[in-house]
């Protein structure tokens, strides 16, 4: 294993050996076993007088599982009293540096980290080929493959993995993608799963779990080209942060996310991750009155 954690450099390589490539960091990364490396804290019974308790756990601490998701009015030293863990404890497992600033929707690790903290970012740009996007020029979309993008970004997956993943952009909107995707991986954001799906969700059939960019496709039940036709639209966890329109929810995995007060794992809110998008201009449809997509950050807010 010279080095599992490289990203090939932007390279003129054929897509088949560039995939390969990539492939081969991703499938070496060590899967999590949070529950393995987190000793059960010996909180839960009362504690006898003789036990030798772990130094970092606290009498009387919840037994802990093995992330958090940060919620608003916490911070790293609350969230670390909650668990009774130092938070210095918690900055290391989480590769936290000064002035250990944390957000809401930000995820902590409750446990070390196999193989060490995450590496730093990465993220490459990737010219398109028609066949590389499925193209079908039947469908008449607006924009051509010529103005399109595969942009490569480390993510954290659910278990806590890094993971390369890929997302198609607009090569006018490569930049911020690049931006939102840094800044998610810096406050270790969790994403479910990006292409290729091969790689990163083996066996899966359920592709509506894919965070993805674009798409040759329109509005549902209307004429009108989506954004994502455009390549100026991404949709985030769809599952965690699902469509609602008319009582509907897309896709039907969502269910469960319908409310919003909630801070589960992969979802975003206007005090958390939100901002990473709108920021990077990326107005969310989490906000739209007539009906939610909780999932849609669009250039054009439609
Ligand atoms: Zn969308």
């Amino acid at each position: 294993m010279s080095d599992p954690m490289r990203i090939p450099r932007p390279t003129r390589l054929p897509a088949a050996l560039t995939a390969a490539l990539l492939a081969v960091p991703v499938a070496a990364v060590p899967a999590a076993t949070p529950a393995a490396a987190a000793p059960p804290p010996a909180a839960a019974a009362p504690p006898p007088v003789a036990a030798a308790p772990t130094l970092a756990v606290a009498r009387n601490a919840p037994v802990r599982p093995p992330y958090h998701v940060v919620r608003p009015g916490q911070t790293l030293r609350s969230v670390a009293k909650v668990y009774g863990v130092g938070w210095k404890v918690i900055a290391a497992w989480n590769g936290l540096r000064r002035p250990y600033t944390v957000h809401v929707d930000d995820v902590l690790r409750l446990n070390r980290q196999p193989g060490g903290p995450l590496p730093a970012f990465r993220t490459r740009v990737e010219r398109v080929t028609p066949q590389m996007v499925n193209w079908n020029p039947a469908l008449r979309c607006p924009i051509w493959p010529v103005s399109l993008r595969r942009v490569w970004v480390f993510y954290v997956d659910f278990a806590g993995n890094r993971r390369i993943g890929s997302i198609i952009m607009h090569r006018l909107h490569v930049t911020r993608t690049q931006r939102i995707f840094r800044e998610l991986y810096q406050r270790r954001f969790r994403v479910q799963a990006m292409a290729p799906a091969s790689v990163n969700l083996p066996g899966g059939t359920d592709y509506s779990a894919i965070t993805s960019g674009w798409e040759c496709r329109r509005v549902s039940g209307s004429n009108v080209w989506s954004q994502h036709a455009y390549g100026t639209a991404i949709d985030l966890n769809p599952v965690q942060n699902p469509m609602i329109k008319r009582g509907v929810v897309t896709p039907s995995t969502g269910r469960g996310y319908v409310g919003r007060s909630r801070y589960g794992i992969g979802m975003v809110h206007a005090a958390g991750a939100v901002p990473v998008f709108t920021g990077n201009g990326f107005p969310w449809g989490g906000r739209w009155r007539t009906m939610k997509d909780y999932m849609h950050f669009a250039v054009e807010d439609r």
